[in-house]
């Protein structure tokens, strides 16, 4: 039997177009967080699609105005990856019923995130669905013309930067799931990180001219690092101790850290390339965003990732993002 196709398989085996060519006013294509289209001499429009599935995404007992705030703010991540500046959206929705009560919240949290970016709803469709709710969005953002992160560009020596902090998304669906029991304060932070993420667009904005690649971390530091070192021919290093994590994990035995730090997924922070001279430039845009950012590692040129720990020893880490198709 041979392997089961990754999601990754099938992106490049039946939606990327060997010999295509850049089409006219796309700029960029398939593989990056967004798409690239000409919107003039001086702009190009960022535009990204992110599908939310019930039982597969979320749980149909979420509260429909954290599923509202989410499914925007995993778009919205998207357009930061790139440093694009939100615009508008627009919103596929499919339901097995029309319960106003669930769309009335589920609204409310979605309008709630895309006002505080003004970002507006431009249109969508409604439809019925047998199989569940499934929600899915595509964003649309500017950014001045050949200014965009992209997840290629990062050059060997380049330092590696994280925004915020990693691994409790995972922590907080883990305690959803009832696998932990976390006290009070550690258990509300842990919810929000997974169901309230705050996608980093002032920072996305603020790194434009200064990042090398970008990339927000929605499936596990090593897979989309993976996707920055193969979009752009390098390799890593990262220092485990200097990879921010919050107190509540911390207290978790380090190989479940590392699990939900590396392959967990639902961070959606900016894991972003500098030269080494830009250290202060990127902690005054980090600062000015109201976001804390660290250097967790560099960029050598070769193949692959290496995380050591304090003590210099390799950590043996399975370099494999979170896809939907090979796990259960
Ligand atoms: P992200 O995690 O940033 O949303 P992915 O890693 O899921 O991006 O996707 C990689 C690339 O493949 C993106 O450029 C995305 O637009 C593209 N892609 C994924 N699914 C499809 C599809 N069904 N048709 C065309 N392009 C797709
Ligand atoms: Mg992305």
């Amino acid at each position: 039997m041979p392997e089961p196709a990754g999601e990754f398989d099938l992106i490049e085996r039946y939606f990327v177009r060997a010999g295509a060519g850049p089409a006219p006013r796309v700029d960029l294509a398939i593989g990056d967080d967004c798409a690239l289209i000409d919107g003039g001499p001086d702009t190009q429009w960022a535009v990204t699609t992110d599908m939310l599935v019930e039982g597969v995404h979320f749980l149909a007992s979420v509260d429909p105005e954290a599923l509202g705030h989410k499914a925007l703010a995993v778009n919205l991540s998207d357009l930061a990856a790139c440093g694009a500046q939100p615009r508008c959206f627009f919103l596929a929705l499919g339901m097995p019923r029309a319960d106003e009560l669930w769309l009335a919240s589920f609204m409310r949290g979605l309008f709630a995130l895309a006002d505080g970016h003004r970002c507006v709803l431009a249109g969508g469709d409604t439809t019925r669905s047998a199989a569940g709710i499934t929600v899915s969005i595509t964003a649309l953002g500017d950014v001045p013309r050949g200014r965009a992160l992209l997840r290629s560009g990062a050059v060997a020596d380049d330092d590696l930067w994280v925004s915020g902090i990693l691994g409790d998304g995972a922590l907080g669906l883990a305690f959803r799931r009832g696998e932990f029991t976390l006290a009070g304060d550690d258990a509300s932070a842990a919810i929000r990180r997974l169901e309230r993420p705050q996608p980093r667009i002032a920072l996305g904005i603020g790194l434009r001219g200064t990042a090398t690649a970008a990339i927000d971390v929605s499936d596990g530091l090593a897979g989309d690092l993976g996707h920055i070192l193969r979009a752009s021919g390098l390799a890593a290093t990262i220092h485990w101790d200097a990879v921010p994590r919050s107190r509540a994990l911390q207290e978790l035995p380090v190989a479940t850290q590392q699990r939900y730090v590396f392959t967990g997924g639902d961070d959606y922070e900016l894991l972003f390339a500098a030269p080494r001279s830009a250290a202060t430039t990127i902690e005054s845009a980090a600062l000015a965003a109201g976001v804390s950012v660290a250097r967790i590692g560099h960029l050598r040129s070769g193949q692959g990732l290496v995380v050591l720990d304090s003590d210099g020893r390799a950590v043996d880490i399975a370099a494999r993002a979170f896809d939907h198709f090979r796990h259960e």
